[in-house]
């Protein structure tokens, strides 16, 4: 496994190869769990040569607290693509992307990025926006592996490749979950163990909708909302009931699978998002 922290010897080394061979992208925060090594199984199936990025982005953090706690274990993370066989990692230093003081790019996703994570979240689209037109650029991958757990930021990446006119395969890979439900997150490393079990709240309302979809879509938003106020620990940010076209809320179902609910909630400080589609 070949490990780069430069953009330059990155490509110096792709550059040999990249016209026969395809190359498969997975852009990571660290922290790695099971969700983010399916997503490096599934670029070692598709792809002849996988990329695994590990930085924690600074321009994406829309709260400061957020960024300074945020897990990091590179020794770890290394390990764990090693044992996978991970062709490449890059693991760059801030100023092997960004010019000092450069500011984050301004993108227009329309609707898309101003609802849920765009409204509570300000600015962290662009943000994430901005360092994932710099990877695609140095790496120019042929498929990139994006989780369905961040069901805004895979349709937000469709949306960038589609501006960038660029032929890059935007793939998304099922949110992978602990035996409990709980979807896998570097953030879930920051909460005890009753946080955790507390936490299951999110899948167990997913799963409750999916089980009652003849409820309808008012009844079951309703639903979440006075699950959440019983618990003390967690506070819901949004649950909101979307097409899955364009994640814009909806008032009646769409068809089979067509259909996405998307949960936002804090619990001990912890920020955690889930969905599920339906
Ligand atoms: P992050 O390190 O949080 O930026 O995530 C890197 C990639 O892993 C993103 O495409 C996420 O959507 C994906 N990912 C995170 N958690 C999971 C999960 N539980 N299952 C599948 N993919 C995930």
């Amino acid at each position: 496994m070949k490990v780069y922290k430069k953009k330059s010897e990155l490509t110096a080394y792709l550059d040999a190869f990249r016209e026969i061979k395809s190359i498969g992208f997975v852009p990571t925060m660290g922290a790695l769990h099971s969700g983010h090594l399916r997503l490096i199984e599934e670029s070692k199936k598709d792809c002849e040569i996988t990329i695994c990025s590990i930085f924690v982005n600074p321009k994406q953090f829309n709260n400061s607290d957020d960024y300074a706690n945020y897990p990091n274990n590179l020794n770890n993370d290394l390990e764990k693509l090693k044992k996978l066989n991970c062709d490449i990692v890059y693991t760059p230093k801030i100023n092997d992307l960004y010019a000092n003081e450069e500011k984050v790019k301004e993108f227009d996703f329309g609707p898309l990025a101003n609802i849920m994570e765009g409204k509570f979240r300000p600015g962290h689209f662009n943000g994430m926006a901005t360092v994932i037109e710099k990877f695609f650029n140095i790496i120019n991958p042929t498929k990139a592996f994006f989780g369905q757990k961040d069901l805004q930021q895979l349709q937000i990446v469709k949306a960038l490749v589609h501006q960038m006119n660029i032929p890059i395969e935007i793939k998304g890979i099922p949110t992978v979950r602990e035996e409990n439900g709980l979807a896998k997150s570097s953030r879930n490393e920051l909460l005890s163990a009753n946080a955790k079990d507390e936490a299951t709240l999110i899948y167990k309302c997913l799963n409750y909708c999916l089980n009652n979809k003849e409820k309808g879509v008012s009844a079951l938003k309703l639903y979440i909302q006075n699950q959440f106020k019983k618990q003390d620990h967690l506070e819901l940010e949004y649950a909101e009931i979307t097409s899955l076209k364009n994640l814009l809320p909806i008032s009646k179902w769409e068809a089979e699978n067509e259909n996405a609910i998307c949960i936002a909630a804090y619990i001990d400080s912890v920020r955690l998002i889930d969905n599920i589609i339906l």
